[in-house]
């Protein structure tokens, strides 16, 4: 369970990322953060993750303040959460299955994570993780020997070693093209669903958002606009919410495929 309230970040030289933030979110939701950019999704995933400390208001993470406990706790916390970003923080030297098995690193005692680093422990737990996803051959390939898609397919496979509890997406599908971007949104919310996991994702297809996630929640300038079940939210709704955005900030304006810089509205009608 995840509750904030009132919750605010302003960041050094006083710019408010977000700004009273009232936010629950229960185990097992699939959530998806959509508005412009510059609204504050990155920070609040950072905050939810308890990797940025909030400026103001309350935070609790499983009825816990993250802030109140000592390192090494806050530590074990951040392990048990996953994270994937719009491209793999993955060293490009690493191998596949290093990268796969990294996955566990928070959750095994040191000398294993220390010695998994030398010699790969689990070769058939991440043979079974690249399965899916059609990589279980590229098991001892470099990271930096695959496309972009295949090293978000290999970030997937990672987060599903790792099974955590809460997934963080940060843009997880915005550098690929249309329809990997949602085999990788599917996939996502399968394995939350799956795993009675909790998901939330920030996303710039708003198509994406309406059909694959439960809720979807629009922040606009560090405030929430709206938080409903996708199946209630309409053209007018996602149009409010990125209504003037400037071309430079649009969602399709990070994606170099994309036709037009408006949010694309193909299953919100
Ligand atoms: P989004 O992910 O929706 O694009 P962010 O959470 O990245 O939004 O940013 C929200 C606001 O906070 C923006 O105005 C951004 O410029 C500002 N901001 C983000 N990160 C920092 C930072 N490290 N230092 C100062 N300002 C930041
Ligand atoms: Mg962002």
């Amino acid at each position: 369970m995840i509750s904030l309230a009132a919750l605010s970040v302003a960041y050094a030289g006083g710019r408010r990322a977000l700004d009273g933030v009232d936010l629950s979110i229960a185990p097992g939701e699939r959530v998806a953060l959509i508005g412009p950019s510059g609204a504050g999704k990155t920070t609040l995933l950072r905050v939810m993750g308890a990797n940025l400390r909030p400026t103001g208001g309350q935070l609790q993470l499983d009825g816990l303040d993250p802030w109140a406990l000592n390192a090494r706790q806050l530590q074990g916390l951040r392990g048990r959460v996953g994270k994937m970003y719009q491209a793999p923080p993955i060293p490009p030297r690493q191998r596949v299955i290093t990268a796969v098995l990294a996955g566990r690193l928070g959750q095994w005692p040191l000398w294993r994570a220390v010695a998994s680093l030398i010699y790969p422990l689990d070769i058939d737990g991440a043979r079974a993780a690249l399965a899916p996803f059609d990589l279980a051959e590229r098991l001892f390939d470099r990271c930096d020997q695959l496309s972009g898609g295949q090293l978000q397919r290999v970030a997937l496979a990672r987060l599903f070693y790792q099974q955590p509890q809460l997934v963080l997406a940060d843009e997880p599908v915005s550098a690929l093209d249309p329809t990997l971007a949602r085999s990788v949104a599917v996939a996502l919310n399968e394995d939350a669903k799956r795993r009675g996991a909790t998901l939330i994702a920030s996303l710039h297809a708003v198509e994406l958002a309406l059909s694959e996630f439960s809720r979807v929640i629009g922040l606009r300038e560090g405030r929430i606009v709206f938080d409903r079940p996708a199946a209630q939210l309409g053209v007018a709704d996602i149009e409010a919410l990125y209504a003037g955005v400037p071309y430079a900030s649009a969602p399709e304006a990070h994606n170099p495929d994309a036709p037009s810089a408006r949010p694309r509205l193909t299953r919100c009608a």
